[in-house]
């Protein structure tokens, strides 16, 4: 179910068994964006159904936060046009390319291209790995994009940040809201770590023992510092507030 967290702002939280993230829908007079695509084509379908029920319009656009499977997948079902920062298309590209089979999704983890946790949630959210569809975008951008969806508008902003490099971040001014995508999380693809899905909290307890990396925590809070919101949401978690979020980034300096 999609809830109102602001003016113009729709969320659709998240659902952790296959790592679905939380979907932003953002509501102008002329247009709406999704911030993120979703993780495959019945999560798509899933979030459609929602948004229909809810009376909300389909997006024109889907702008994504980076390039992971979980925020990327459900891209090429949605017949909008398809916003991604440069990095995280370039991505998309060459994984677009890859194949899903066991030997293929191993090889590429002890290559370090893929992790174990997201192999094994993409094996959890796919029954059958033949409908997996990666596209790249069609509008890319680099540093900063405005859209004017009609009284609101949404600025993309490469953020970079702790999590990925081509982390991209939304911000609403008229609502003071920034959808963050998984920009403000720890560097799950960089650091070593693993887990076992079917155990339950042991993703909390080995992502929890993880550091940040102090240098790119500053510039990324330099940059939400000055942005004018008072409320904010991570690709996996509950809306916070502005002290919240700040606070929690400038414990890890
Ligand atoms: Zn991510």
């Amino acid at each position: 179910m999609f809830e109102q967290v602001s003016q113009h702002i729709f969320i659709r939280k998240y659902q952790h068994y296959t790592d679905r993230p939380n979907i932003g829908l953002i509501r102008g007079q002329r247009r709406a964006l999704l911030f993120d695509a979703g993780n495959s084509e019945a999560h798509t379908l899933l979030l459609k159904q929602e948004l229909e029920e809810a009376g909300l319009p389909m997006p024109d656009y889907a702008a994504l936060s980076h390039w992971h499977w979980d925020h990327s997948f459900g891209t090429a079902f949605w017949g909008a046009e398809v916003i991604a920062g440069r990095e995280t298309d370039a991505q998309l590209r060459k994984m677009a390319r890859w194949q899903w089979d066991d030997d293929a999704m191993q090889r590429r983890i002890d290559a370090g291209e893929e992790i174990a946790f997201c192999s094994d949630m993409i094996k959890r959210e796919y029954p059958d790995r033949s409908k997996i569809r990666v596209v790249g975008a069609d509008i890319v951008f680099d540093g900063r994009l405005t859209l004017d969806l009609g009284g609101v508008t949404c600025e993309l902003i490469h953020a970079k940040g702790p999590h990925s490099s081509d982390s991209v971040i939304c911000y609403v001014p008229e609502d003071r809201f920034v959808l963050l995508g998984d920009s403000n999380c720890k560097d799950l693809y960089g650091l070593s770590w693993e887990c076992d899905i079917e155990v339950e909290g042991s993703f909390t307890a080995a992502t929890d023992a993880l550091e940040y990396d102090p240098e790119k925590v500053r510039d990324y809070l330099q940059l939400l510092e000055g942005l004018d919101f008072t409320h904010c949401i991570s690709g996996h978690s509950e809306v916070k507030t502005r002290a919240h979020q700040l606070a929690s980034l400038k414990e890890v300096l």
